[in-house]
């Protein structure tokens, strides 16, 4: 897959200086890092600014979990990917800067796979004392080591050039370097929350909430409105060994008694005070500096509350962070080919394009937010899980414009369920891959949902994303084998279903010694054996609000293969190791063999620390030698 269009730079003039245009990376071993920039012009350094031009396949703008998860996504299938964020660290409101831990489907064995499984199974191997710094250094290694991506931190997109109905680059100011970059690419996605390409780009776009009447949503207003769910600056606590004063700033609100918080649990080891929320009834974009101010006197006077007004058994806790960064909830939302609807999630969304799911309820906040005093939000129940379709990812009047996140093309109702950050990571992952397909074969994003979209779901299914009532093909090579296992029923681990789904387990528990066999019916070249590892999908692996002095350590899951061999035999000479692993944690395993063979087998060596591991998939693929 992919193309050969590589990422160019030019010189521009600047200042009336050629500036050469290169990115000035300097990470040692970085293929794809541009060597440091040399001045050739004729002002000293640091005398005028910096215009640098870039070509891409596919620029995303908005490094959140959907911006990162389309940006990798689109980068392992072959296109060449820019991403912009706007701020030092990824992952947006769920990063270090605004610390939302990463939600989604409720329900047994329905977590989010796919990219964001990899991205927690790292955080549980390397992030014991769930440590935000480390959790902020993962998110970065998984876009900046990513081969295929450009990544331009600190870096906000404010300007456009369309061509028609069509965008041809972005523009974007970074901070840091005083640059101004330019983005040229042949597709688009906005995965900044916010929208900004809306605006710049003329896509539709909604904002507010619905009236009832409109798409026959029985918990929206009787009149439409431009009311949203608000921002919050959260903050985190900590236990002490020792009682912990607290001197609250001049500035911060009073909250003399638990009357002043009505409908607000302020419990620490049961709330992470979401309830703190202000701006939807206000411009949830341009007030939002005025309402960081408003929401900073609420968190330290909340925290002032819990400390010196009432005995809420905080002696020994400690304010550890509050972010000054607002976490947005809702703002401009894209119309796209089909718009996501309450009763849409009502009816488990089963899409012929499903590329996604949610399963959280629709979590409708009250505009109002804490001015409100009545409960500060209504959990419309919503099944778990609902589908989602590609229709509500891509622009129904830009042509070249993808989206995902909480700005897909959705209602105000059906956004209050689809906004959770695990769902925005599957949402991302379709969009990316859907724009690496769109590259590949010169199409727009509609027409991959004309003509290629079984391709992207079996894509989709391939790298791990489930996509419920759908079951994945299994290669040929791998159906026309016999797959044995003395450890249960091998024919589960090629069925195309990597997780228990209504009661069908679809894995098998094996001991360490134990093997699955896949004998072919004559000898072939084997390109790669899949694996699927049981990552636990009943573990929502939070990162935790508060940090009680018994934190238990994030650890990998018990029934997680640890090591393993894959032996091959070819007829003559026994079976011979082709591959071994010592230290596996990830779910979702691809091995590259190419060996010729006429069976092929794999064999758990050790698990996490349980008796067993759990394996769902073990299959084989065509290669070439
Ligand atoms: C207080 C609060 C509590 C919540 N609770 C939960 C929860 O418990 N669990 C859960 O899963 N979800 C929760 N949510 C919802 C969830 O966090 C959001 O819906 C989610 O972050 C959306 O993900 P995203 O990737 O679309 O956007 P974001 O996470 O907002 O990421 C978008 C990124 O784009 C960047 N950006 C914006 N404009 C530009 C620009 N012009 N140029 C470049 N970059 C730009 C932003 O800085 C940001 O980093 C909560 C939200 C809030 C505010």
């Amino acid at each position: 897959m992919g193309n050969n269009k590589g990422i160019s730079r030019r010189a521009v003039i600047s200042g009336g200086v050629i500036m050469p245009l290169v990115s000035a990376s300097a990470f040692p071993g970085d293929s794809h890092a541009a060597p440091p920039r040399k001045a050739t012009g004729k002002k000293a350094p640091g005398s005028s600014l910096v215009h640098e031009s870039h070509r891409v396949d596919f620029c995303i703008v908005g490094g959140g979990l959907a911006g990162m998860c389309a940006a990798i996504s689109a980068a392992r299938h072959g296109a060449k990917v820019a991403l912009i964020q706007d701020r030092p660290v990824l992952g947006g409101n769920a990063s270090s800067e605004i610390r939302m831990h990463v939600c989604g489907a409720h329900g047994e064995n329905n977590r989010e796979t796919g990219i964001i499984d990899e991205i927690q199974m790292e955080n549980c191997h390397r992030n014991p004392g769930s440590n935000y710094s480390i959790w902020d250094s993962i998110l970065y290694e998984k876009v900046r080591f990513e081969p295929n991506i450009e990544l331009f931190l600190n870096c906000t997109c404010n300007d456009i050039e369309m061509g028609g109905n069509r965008i041809e680059a972005v523009k974007a100011w970074q901070l840091t370097t005083e640059t101004w970059h330019r983005v040229e690419a042949d597709l688009f996605a906005d995965c900044s929350g916010d929208s900004i390409l809306a605006p710049l780009s003329g896509a539709e776009f909604r904002i507010g909430r619905e009236a009832r009447d409109e798409f026959d949503e029985d918990i929206e207003p009787q009149e439409a409105d431009e009311k949203t769910m608000g921002m919050t600056c959260l903050f985190q606590v900590r236990e002490t060994a020792s009682p912990q004063p607290y001197i609250p700033p001049s500035w911060a609100n009073v909250y003399g008694t638990d009357d002043d918080l009505p409908n607000r649990g302020h419990n620490i080891l049961s709330t992470n005070f979401w309830w703190m929320e202000l701006g939807g009834e206000d411009d949830s974009i341009h007030d939002t500096e005025r309402l960081r101010d408003e929401l900073l006197k609420i968190a330290f006077g909340v925290w002032d509350h819990i400390k010196n007004r009432g005995d809420h058994g905080a002696d020994n806790w400690a304010l550890d962070w509050v972010g000054f960064l607002p976490g947005k909830r809702e703002s401009r939302r894209y119309v796209g080919d089909h718009i996501l609807t309450q009763n849409d999630v009502r009816a488990e969304g089963r899409f012929d394009d499903l590329v996604a799911y949610g399963g959280w309820t629709m979590d409708d906040h009250h505009p109002g937010g804490i001015r409100y005093p009545g409960k500060p939000t209504i959990f419309h129940p919503a099944p778990s899980p609902f589908g989602i379709p590609y229709r509500s990812l891509y622009s129904k009047n830009i042509d070249n414009l993808l989206f995902a996140g909480r700005n897909i093309s959705a209602t105000h109702a059906a956004m209050s369920a689809t906004r959770v950050m695990a769902t925005c990571a599957l949402l991302g992952q379709a969009a990316g891959t859907a724009a690496a397909i769109a590259v590949r074969d010169g199409l727009s994003p509609r027409g991959v949902a004309e003509k290629r979209i079984a391709e992207l779901k079996q894509i989709l299914m391939d790298d791990d994303c489930y996509l419920p009532w759908n079951a994945r093909e299994v290669p040929e090579l791998t159906r026309r084998a016999r797959i044995t296992s003395g450890a249960g029923d091998g024919g589960v681990l090629i069925n195309g279903i990597d997780r228990p789904v209504a009661g069908a387990d679809n894995g098998i528990f094996m001991e360490p010694g134990d093997t699955v066999e896949i004998a072919l019916r004559e000898s072939a070249v084997i390109g790669h054996m899949r694996l699927v590892f049981d990552s636990d999908l009943n573990n929502k692996w939070l990162m935790p609000t508060y940090y009680p002095l018994d934190q238990g350590p994030r650890t990998v899951p018990g029934f997680m293969a640890k090591a393993y061999r894959i032996e091959v035999n070819n007829g003559s000479g026994g079976w011979k190791t082709a591959f071994r692993e010592e230290n596996g944690y990830q779910r979702l395993v691809r091995i590259p063999l190419d060996v010729r063979a006429s069976a092929v087998r794999f064999v758990l060596e050790e698990t996490w620390g349980d008796a067993r591991a759990h394996v769902f998939a073990c299959e084989i693929d065509q290669g070439n030698l």
